[in-house]
C-alpha cells in the first residue's frame, strides 16, 4: 500500500475509534482530505484509496489541479472528485469557486454568498455552503462572530442557487483536549440552535465541519459531522 493509503487508513480506524468512544455510528463523521499545497498525483493516490472529498484552500490551485486530475486515466467506475473550498475567498475568486467547487465551507460574509449564487452555473447543483464562524475571536482568523451567524444563516437561506448545510470553524490552537473540547462545543451549540430556530431553507442543515489533525477526537467528540485532514493524510506540508 502507498504511504497515503497507509495514512488514510489511519485516519479511519482513528475515526471510527473516536466515534465509538463518543457512543456515536461509526459513519456518522465524514472525511475531507485536505490536499493544498500537494500536486495532483498526490490526489489521485488518495482517490484510488477511496477518498472522494477533497479540500483546498488556494482556488488559482485547485482549479488548475482539477484540471489535470479530469485529464487523467481512471480506472472503470472510480468515483468522481467531490471539492470544497476551504480557504478564505476574495470577491474577484467567486466566480471560479461557483464554477467549479461542489462545496464552500469558508463564507462569511452575505456579500459574498451573494457573489457565488449570482455566479453558480445553472448546469451546475447548487452549491453546498458552510458558514465559517470565529468561535474564539481569534484575531487572524477569518469567521463570522457567533452573535451574528444565525442573521446570516437565514440570509443565506434564501439565496437560490446555494444550500446552506452547516457551520464550519478553525479555532486557535488549544494545549489539551478539554481545551480544544470546549471551543468546538460552543461551535455545536450554535449549529443546534440554528438548526432549531425554524427558519426557512434549512432543510439540509447537517454538517458541522470541525477538526483537523491536531485536534480529530475533540472535535468527534463535541460532533463534528466532517473533519478536515491535511498533514495525517499527505504528510508535511512545504510552505507556499
Ligand atoms: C490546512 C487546513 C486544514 C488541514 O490542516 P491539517 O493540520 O493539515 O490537518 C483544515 N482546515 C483548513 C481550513 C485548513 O486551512
Amino acid at each position: 500500500m502507498t504511504m497515503i493509503g497507509n495514512n488514510l487508513q489511519q485516519i479511519r480506524t482513528r475515526l471510527a475509534q473516536a466515534s465509538a468512544a463518543a457512543d456515536r455510528a461509526p459513519d456518522s463523521v465524514a472525511l475531507l482530505a485536505v490536499s493544498k499545497t500537494f500536486g495532483p498525483e498526490a490526489v489521485r493516490e488518495a482517490a484510488l484509496a477511496g477518498q472522494q472529498d477533497f479540500g483546498e484552500n488556494y482556488i488559482q490551485e485547485a482549479v488548475e489541479k482539477m484540471a489535470i486530475l479530469r485529464e487523467m486515466d481512471w480506472p472503470a467506475g472510480q468515483p468522481g472528485l467531490r471539492w470544497h473550498c476551504i480557504g478564505p475567498i476574495q470577491s474577484n475568486k467567486t466566480r471560479l469557486v461557483a464554477e467549479h467547487f461542489d462545496w464552500v465551507h469558508s463564507v462569511d460574509r452575505l456579500k459574498i454568498a451573494q457573489r457565488l449564487s449570482e455566479q453558480r452555473p445553472a448546469s451546475l447543483p447548487p452549491l453546498q455552503v458552510c458558514l465559517q464562524v470565529n468561535p474564539d475571536g481569534g484575531v487572524n482568523k477569518s469567521g463570522v462572530p457567533l452573535e451574528e451567524a444565525l442573521a446570516l444563516a437565514q440570509a443565506v437561506a434564501q439565496l437560490p442557487n446555494l444550500q446552506l448545510r452547516g457551520l464550519m470553524a478553525i479555532p486557535e490552537e488549544a494545549p489539551d483536549f478539554a481545551g480544544q473540547y470546549a471551543v468546538h462545543r460552543r461551535v455545536k451549540q450554535l449549529f443546534d440552535a440554528i438548526a432549531a430556530s425554524g427558519a426557512p431553507g434549512l432543510a439540509a442543515f447537517d454538517t458541522l465541519s470541525l477538526g483537523m489533525t491536531a485536534d480529530i477526537d475533540a472535535a468527534v467528540h463535541a460532533g463534528s459531522t466532517l473533519v478536515r485532514v491535511g498533514r495525517g493524510i499527505f504528510g508535511v506540508r512545504g510552505q507556499r
